[in-house]
């Protein structure tokens, strides 16, 4: 047996232990040393090595799937276990007990051998009951029995294999001998008992080896007529020809001299249990091996004869491609908005690929809770600086895929530094509290505590508007909670999203700790979300979109950030000129694609006519064009349908009485900026989200009915105020409907560290990191009862 496992192998442990190669990948440093990575398994697991000091000579010595030595000393990197190798050697074969790397039974084989025993306990020929109970006797024999495997290739190749098998062909004996006169069961039962029993020897190779040359197929015969025997000599009076009719069982149930049966089977008995045998193994191994090589029962089940059951059982997941970029057929175009150019394409994931990434995320939310809070910041502090590093980089795609304008995409990419950053501290921060249990009069003698934990995997759905931050803002509190991450980025923009994982991963970030997973929501969102594993959805997007996920998502925690069409209140005391500044910037910021852009400007009716020319020549002066051109104030929208339905919302107010003060009109995805005044509250460009570059003004009287007039909506995410007015400006953060109020700015102001999030239908649920990562953790209660 090995001393040391995979799975039990700590940090800092000196490492002297027998391991099969699941992978060996040569890599070159960037000083051009040479240095290879192992994957090691054994049968608890796997663990990674990396070989830096004479790898090109110690590689030469052994090769992917062979038995090694390996002498190391463990260290954790990066949150995960790795063998920092000084010696690998090749060892063979016979060396190795098959144990070691075998899996085990899906059943307990405790409760089989019971099982196994009532049957028998039924045999009726007292001489074969007595050998029955002879072998129940040798507690050496049940102990082998109940661990060793069926057989090294073809069926039942893991741990209490053997029990298992013989356990059913007891049990199919019992079904078949129904069906006919004069079977002799008692003979058929102890021959199916013994029949495979030698193999509890044969899996130590070195007793196999002394009775066959290859210490394989021949050997659990002899072996277990040796046993019969001597069992026999224990039982008096046990006859002759019983004996020998016991023994043909056994040396003939291969059936044929191909498995290196001496004997073809000659009783009726003898034929059943070897085709009740040969049925069993096959059964077992037909069902067993598609689930490795789907969609090829029949060509897995003839393999499984050729191959060796180290390589053919050992859990290996050939197919890992978590941390890799996996490529597809099926593609989705990303284009830029200002001229249609494709500037890239994604994979167009499906449901297998979702099903990929949610074993990996799964797996990687175990990884990632171990993490503890240093190592969570050192990767998302890492990675913020990285991107601070390759901040024009990160604005110009972000600006590419998006149209917003050069300016907005590196302030965008500024801020995700930000996020990312304060994610990095709030993986500091993140713990529970004492509970001051004996302020309860039952509480004496108690003492509790709140602990912090991840939920798991989180599912991340992203908008297309901020498509780097917005990841970011996910992402982040995410990680620095302890959780792996699934990333579903909007589908027009998902290349910063894959950026943001590039760069984690290199920031050091476990493979498995973030999946990013392109395709279209409306194909894999109902299954992303709907699935258990996942435990957490943070989605931000669309009021529909949103409340279908949430019908979806059955019982997990969800947060919503969702749409607007954000009022602002201008009362008569309001610095004008300020007003319109402003407004010019928070109405029109990325054409108006932000999910708290002022929609509404809600104006005291003494100084509506003043604003509406105050404003007309600042939008005016928003000059239109490509986004990466420094001088464009607007880009386009991030597609032309979207301009197209911005035109027709406002040709349609226009329609019913209202007038166009400055802009409109589109030129291709351009909307060319707005101002529409005399909108009353059920037009459209009012009542539901407009998101383009347009604001709709409508004058009131009273500051009660600007309030009422604000919060005629079904949505409650951003509001302002402009007024000197401190009545007013309380008022107004009072009675409000909104989660976020500004006074004296428009309502679209964010700084990424203040809590954000909506009232009402604009969502529930905070974002900045410090609110987020209690969003994306759960809280558990911790009591000692005491005696003193
Ligand atoms: P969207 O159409 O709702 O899409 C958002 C995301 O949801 C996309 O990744 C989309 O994938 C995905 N999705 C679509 N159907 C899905 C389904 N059945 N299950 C799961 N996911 C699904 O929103 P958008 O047009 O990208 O963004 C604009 C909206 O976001 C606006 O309403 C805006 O107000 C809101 N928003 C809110 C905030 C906030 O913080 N409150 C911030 C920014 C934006 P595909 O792209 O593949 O369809």
């Amino acid at each position: 047996m090995k001393s040391l496992y995979a799975a039990d192998i700590r940090d800092n442990q000196l490492v002297d232990a027998l391991f099969l190669v699941a992978a060996k990948n040569h890599g070159v440093t960037k000083g051009g040393s040479s240095y290879l990575t192992l994957r090691l398994i054994d049968r608890s697991g796997e663990i990674e090595a990396r070989v830096w000091d004479r790898a090109d000579d110690l590689g030469r010595g052994f090769d992917k799937n062979d038995f090694v030595r390996v002498r190391g000393q463990a260290t954790l990197y990066q949150g995960k276990m790795q063998i920092r190798v000084q010696d690998v050697l090749r060892v063979d074969e016979s060396k190795v007990a098959p144990e070691d790397f075998l899996p085990k039974s899906a059943f307990d084989p405790e409760s089989m051998l019971e099982e196994l025993q009532a049957i028998l306990r039924g045999i009726k020929n007292p001489h074969l009951l007595a050998l029955a109970e002879a072998c129940f006797a040798d507690a050496e024999l049940m102990h082998l029995l109940k661990h060793a495997p069926g057989a090294k290739t073809i069926h039942h190749p893991y741990l209490s294999g053997l029990l298992e098998h013989t356990l059913s062909l007891l049990k199919l004996i019992h079904k078949v001998v129904e069906n006919y006169r004069d079977i002799d069961v008692d003979i058929l039962l102890i021959g199916g008992f013994l029949h495979d029993i030698g193999k509890v020897h044969e899996f130590s190779f070195d007793r196999a080896v002394e009775y066959t040359d290859a210490g394989q197929l021949l050997g659990h015969l002899v072996m277990e007529v040796e046993m019969v025997n001597q069992k026999i000599a224990m039982i008096p009076d046990f006859p002759e020809e019983l004996a020998m009719l016991v023994k043909h069982m056994l040396v003939s149930h291969h059936g044929a001299y191909e498995f290196g049966s001496p004997k073809l089977p000659q009783t009726v008995e003898a034929v059943i249990l070897h085709s009740l045998d040969d049925l069993d193994g096959k059964i077992q191994a037909i069902q067993n091996l598609p689930e490795k090589e789907p969609g090829s029962k029949w060509t897995a089940f003839h393999r499984a004869y050729g191959r060796s059951f180290y390589r053919a059982t050992v859990g290996r997941d050939e197919d890992n491609q978590a941390g890799n970029w996996v490529e597809k057929p099926e593609k989705i175009e990303v284009t830029n908005p200002f001229d249609n150019s494709v500037i890239d394409t994604v994979p167009r994931a499906d449901a297998q690929d979702l099903e990929k990434a949610l074993v990996y995320a799964e797996r990687g939310a175990k990884v990632m809770a171990k993490l503890w809070s240093y190592e969570r910041w050192k990767i998302l502090r890492k990675a913020a600086d990285m991107m601070a590093a390759r901040n024009e980089e990160l604005g110009q795609l972000i600006s590419k895929e998006e149209g917003k304008i050069i300016a907005e995409g590196r302030g965008e990419a500024n801020r995700a530094v930000e996020t990312i950053m304060g994610s990095a501290e709030e993986a500091k921060r993140l713990h529970g509290e004492t509970v001051p249990l004996d302020a309860d009069p039952t509480g004496s003698k108690k003492l509790g505590f709140t602990l912090r934990i991840p939920c798991g995997v989180v599912a991340a759905i992203a908008p297309f508007n901020f498509p780097l931050n917005l990841v970011a803002h996910k992402v982040g509190p995410a990680l620095a909670a302890g959780n792996s991450v699934i990333v579903k980025p909007a589908s027009d923009t998902p290349l910063s999203a894959l950026k943001l994982t590039e760069i984690l991963l290199e920031a050091g970030l476990p493979a498995e700790g973030i999946q990013c997973l392109t395709g279209s929501g409306g194909e894999i969102g109902d299954a992303l979300v709907a699935d258990r594993r996942v435990r957490k959805v943070t989605f931000t997007g669309s009021r529909e979109i949103g409340e279908r996920i949430c019908r979806t998502a059955g019982i997990k925690k969800v947060t919503m950030e969702l749409g607007s069409n954000s009022p602002v209140i201008v009362m008569p005391d309001a610095d004008l000129d300020k007003v319109s500044t402003v407004l010019a910037m928070t109405g029109y910021g990325n054409a108006g694609q932000t999910c708290i852009s002022t929609q509404r400007v809600l104006t005291a009716k003494k100084v509506y006519g003043d604003l509406l020319s105050s404003m007309k020549p600042k939008v005016e002066a928003l000059t239109t064009g490509n986004q990466l051109d420094e001088k464009s104030k607007i880009g386009p929208m991030v597609k032309e349908s979207e301009a197209i339905r911005v035109d027709s919302w406002i040709s349609e107010a226009v329609g019913s009485g209202a007038r166009l003060v400055a802009g409109g009109g589109r030129r291709g995805s351009i909307y060319l900026p707005a101002v529409v005044a005399d909108v009353r509250p059920d037009m459209r460009i009012s009542r539901d989200e407009l998101f383009g570059p347009a604001v709709a003004m409508t004058p009131f009287e009273t500051i009660e009915e600007a309030i009422a007039l604000a919060n005629d909506s079904i949505y409650g995410l951003a509001a302002g105020i402009f007024t000197e007015n401190v009545e007013w400006a309380m008022k107004f953060a009072r009675e409000a409907e909104a989660g976020n109020l500004h006074v004296n700015w428009g309502s679209q102001w964010r700084v990424d560290l203040m809590p954000y999030g909506g009232l009402k239908e604009s969502g529930f649920g905070k974002e900045g990191p410090k609110y987020a990562v209690q969003e994306m953790s759960e809280l558990k209660m911790v009591v000692f009862h005491l005696n003193s």
